[in-house]
Formats: C-alpha cells, sequence, structure tokens
C-alpha cells in the first residue's frame, strides 16, 4: 500500500485525492490532505446572497477543456452542468469612455470576418490597413519565446495590443500581455505563425477544416454549474474519506528521506506545535511561491525555479441590483477595460446575461475585476471604499448610479499564476528536477493551465503518476 500526502485543497488537491480514493477503497493506497485554511475548494467560492448566485472565484470553465466537466460528470453533476447563453453574447470594449462591442467574427483576438472588423469603431484605419496586410504575413520559422505583447504588435500593431490582447488576457491571468508568454499562453498562435505566417489565414484553415455537425448547434463557449462552482467542491468532498481531509493544517516543509517524505505541518490552525508524519510520496498542489518554501531544503535548486514563476493577485466585486438597473444596462456579456484608459477596473461581466439561474429575473448582477497592480493598488482599502469605488467608475462608464442592494469583495492574494516569457522551459527544468526527488509530484495552477479544467487535469495527473512508482 502506498500513502500519499495532498498538500493543499483547492480543486487541484481535490482532484488529486478524487483519484486516490478508489485505490485507498481497494486496500492499494492511502492519503491524507493538508489544506492551511478551514475551507476546501480552494479558490472556488459561492455565496447565495438574495436568490442570487454569487461567485467569490472562478465563474465558469472553458467548455473546449473537457476535464472539469467530465470530472463533474462522474460525480452525479451532469444534469447540473449549464452554458452560457451565447445567443446573448457580446462583449464591449471602453474606448475613451464609451462602449465599443467587440466585431463579429474575431477569434479571441483575431480578426477573420473583414466586414464587421473593417466597419468596426473599436479600430483605427491605421490597424484595418495592418488587418488587411496581415493576411499576407509569411510563415515563420520557431523562433524564441516572446511575449504575447510582441507577438500581436507584429501582426496586427500596437492598437491591438491595448484595445484587445491585454484585455483578454487580464480577464483569464490577471496580467499583462507584454508580460506573458506566447508559447505558454497561446500555444496555437505560435504554431499558426509557424504554419500560415497569418493568424487570420490559420483561423479560417481552421475553421474549414472543422466537421460540421449537422444540425447540431455549437457547444457553449463556457460551462458552469446550476448553483455555482463550488457545488463542484460540495459534490467531491463527500466522495473522500472523511479522516483524510485535514483542514486548518498548514504545511511548513516537506523533506526528503533514505525512504519516502517527511511531512510537517502545524495542526488545527495553531502557528506552534509542529507535527510529523511520514508518506512514501507527496503530491504538492499548492501555487508554486507555496510550494517553493515547502521545499527549499528538500531541492533548493527546484524550490528557486518554483519561486521565479510570478503570481498576480485579484479583487472581484459583486454587485446586486434591481429589476431597473437590469432593464436599463447594455444586452451582453460585459465589457473589458484597456489599460489605455486609465482606469482601475479591469473588466465587469453581467452576470445575469452571461449564464442561467445566476438571478432572479428581476435582479441585475454585476461582477467586477481588478488584477495585478490594479488590485494592489486599492488593496489596502475597506471594502466599503472598494465598493465605492466600483460604483464610481461604473458610473462614469455605463451612466449607474443606483444603489446595489448588496455588495461582495473578494480578495485572492497571489493566486493566479503569470506563465512569463520563456515559461515553458522553465516546466523543462522543474520536470527534470522533480524527477531527482522520486515520490514527488507537481500540480495546481502554476504549470500547464491556469483553468480550472487544466487544474482538474493536473490533480489527476499527479496522482496517477504516484500510483505507479
Ligand atoms: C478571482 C479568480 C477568478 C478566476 N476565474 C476563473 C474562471 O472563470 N474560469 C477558470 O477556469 N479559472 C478561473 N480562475 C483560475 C482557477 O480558478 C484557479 O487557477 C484554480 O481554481 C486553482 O486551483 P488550485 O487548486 O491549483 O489552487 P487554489 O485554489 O489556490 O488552492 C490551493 C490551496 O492550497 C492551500 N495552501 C496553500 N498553502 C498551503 C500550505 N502551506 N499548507 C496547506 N495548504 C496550503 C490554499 O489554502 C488553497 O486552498 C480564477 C481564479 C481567480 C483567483
Amino acid at each position: 500500500m502506498i500513502r500519499i500526502a495532498i498538500i493543499g485543497g483547492g480543486i487541484s488537491g481535490l482532484s488529486g485525492a478524487h483519484t486516490l480514493e478508489p485505490h485507498r477503497r481497494a486496500g492499494t493506497a492511502e492519503y491524507v490532505l493538508y489544506e492551511s485554511s478551514p475551507h476546501l475548494g480552494g479558490v472556488l467560492r459561492t455565496e447565495h446572497i438574495q436568490n442570487c448566485v454569487v461567485e467569490a472565484g472562478p465563474d465558469s470553465f472553458i467548455t473546449e477543456k473537457p476535464w472539469a466537466a467530465d470530472l463533474c460528470r462522474a460525480l452525479g453533476l451532469g444534469d447540473q452542468l449549464i452554458g452560457s447563453n451565447d445567443a446573448d453574447r457580446k462583449t464591449y470594449i471602453v474606448v475613451r469612455g464609451r462602449l465599443i462591442p467587440m466585431p463579429d467574427g474575431l477569434m479571441f483576438m483575431v480578426p477573420t470576418k473583414i466586414l464587421p472588423a473593417g466597419l468596426s469603431p473599436l479600430f483605427s484605419w491605421t490597424t484595418k490597413l495592418r488587418m488587411a496586410q496581415e493576411l499576407f504575413h509569411p510563415p515563420r520559422p520557431a523562433a524564441e519565446d516572446e511575449s504575447v505583447a510582441q507577438m500581436v504588435e507584429r501582426h496586427y500593431g500596437s492598437e491591438m495590443v491595448d484595445r484587445l490582447a491585454d484585455p483578454l488576457l487580464s480577464g483569464i491571468y490577471g496580467g499583462e500581455a507584454a508580460n506573458l508568454s506566447v508559447r505558454a499562453v497561446l500555444p496555437r498562435f505560435a504554431e499558426m505563425e509557424r504554419t500560415h505566417g497569418s493568424l487570420g489565414r490559420a483561423m479560417l484553415a481552421a475553421r474549414k477544416k472543422m466537421p460540421k455537425a449537422a444540425n447540431k448547434p455549437a457547444p457553449p463557449l463556457f460551462t458552469s454549474l446550476k448553483n455555482g462552482m463550488q457545488q463542484l467542491v460540495e459534490a467531491i468532498v463527500p466522495q473522500l474519506n472523511q479522516s483524510s481531509l485535514l483542514t486548518n493544517t498548514a504545511v511548513q516543509s516537506i523533506q526528503r528521506e533514505a525512504i519516502g517524505w517527511t511531512v510537517s505541518a502545524y495542526p488545527d490552525g495553531r502557528t506552534t506545535g509542529l507535527q510529523s508524519a511520514h508518506f512514501d510520496a507527496v503530491i504538492v498542489a499548492v501555487p508554486t511561491h507555496a510550494a517553493a518554501r515547502m521545499l527549499a531544503v528538500a531541492g533548493p535548486e527546484l524550490a528557486a525555479e518554483l519561486a521565479a514563476i510570478a503570481y498576480s493577485s485579484s479583487i472581484t466585486v459583486v454587485l446586486g441590483y434591481d429589476r431597473e438597473v437590469r432593464q436599463n444596462l447594455p444586452p451582453g456579456f460585459g465589457f473589458l477595460v484597456p489599460r489605455s484608459e486609465g482606469r482601475r477596473l479591469l473588466a465587469a461581466t453581467f452576470v445575469h446575461n452571461k449564464f442561467p439561474h445566476r438571478a432572479p429575473e428581476d435582479r441585475a448582477l454585476l461582477r467586477c475585476f481588478f488584477a495585478a497592480k490594479n488590485a494592489e493598488n486599492i488593496w489596502q482599502l475597506s471594502d466599503q471604499e472598494i465598493v465605492n469605488l466600483v460604483r464610481e467608475e461604473l458610473q462614469q462608464i455605463l451612466g449607474l448610479q443606483a444603489e446595489p442592494q448588496f455588495a461582495r469583495v473578494y480578495k485572492w492574494k497571489s493566486a493566479m499564476a503569470q506563465y512569463g516569457v520563456g515559461h515553458l522551459e522553465r516546466l523543462d527544468r522543474i520536470e527534470r528536477l522533480r524527477q531527482q526527488l522520486p515520490g514527488l509530484a507537481l500540480a495546481g495552477n502554476g504549470y500547464r493551465g491556469i483553468g480550472v479544467p487544466d487544474c482538474v487535469r493536473s490533480g489527476q495527473q499527479a496522482a496517477k503518476q504516484l500510483l505507479v512508482i
């Protein structure tokens, strides 16, 4: 029987435990999951306020990546999965204080329909000319990694970086296009440039190749759960061995022994009285900055590589309004704010439009997002001050003056990994160093995908890796 410690009770660690559970029942494995906070689920947290489903962390996951939805189905939540209301999908970009809809045919930031992009007030004539010229870009041999901003600028110019690439990536990674690795964050783009040169032509070619499902509507872009993302946590936890789940237990170090590993942690939320336990193997499923601290002695070189992966902090603010606000808000999913607008708010989602079951018909639910420097600059403010600031920005952008019926502020310190230029090379070095420490597996959002589906997969893979040692 193999004894495994899982460090971190977010969705990555829980997915690892769920993969180990049948082996525990069969008597071939045993696990203990350590979670420093009182809650399991990490950043997956949902509140139910005045009949609204309020997401503190992620609100959904992308449908194209199957691992989270597959896990939901395995947990019996298949009938609870809901898709985004894509028929009403419209996202605005704030340009000089006005809301401009993103034109039809944009695939991420790549225009695939000439007319809507050509007529859109979102782009200047210079950018429109660049879009036309882009179609003639020759294939480019694979070069060094570069930032998303560098690549997009080479194809479409700096306005495209400012108005689309940067706001879209801020909404996903909480980071800047100038710092994020194109190979790690948009690997398809790097490949399309190598094979086709033009991203526009490559997108069109890919679309032509897609099998046409007769009379079948396209799957929704985003998937969520009727009762919110925490429903996934509430379904997974009861299926695990309860006495294996140690909340309020912060791991301080993981030490390699002649055989196996020693995990040392403070139990019951204490900061004294370190307790140690022995395991054959360990899954470290915490953000890489926390993993680096635990592994500082066991693997100093590995710890240095893990510590070098940057993380950004974010703040979500959810506001509930009455029927009148709902009637007067523009249609669509919400808006993104380019950095050049000089605002603090990065994005706002009109949650009541994006998903069904999120708010009663007579309610509007807005979710506002701050990240990186914009979040750090307001971190010290009280919740009320942050709500006031959000209301000021919403008034200026949407003309929204109404008093919210409720407001909640959620702060997430260093929770979103930033895949910087050279991230994939760093992952290769991490993997080599990890292999020198038998019985160690790594999972979480610092490696090969920040979204919930990638985290589910990383936890599952880490568990499978250890089951074969
Ligand atoms: C505000 C926000 C919005 C997001 N929106 C989306 C979205 O819409 N769609 C999407 O797919 N993804 C989204 N993401 C990303 C995604 O939710 C996360 O990347 C993913 O949930 C991370 O899961 P995890 O288990 O790897 O990490 P976490 O959820 O961070 O869990 C790690 C756990 O480890 C614990 N821990 C830390 N240190 C220790 C220690 N020393 N000892 C024991 N335990 C420890 C922590 O308390 C925590 O519970 C969002 C993230 C944030 C923050």
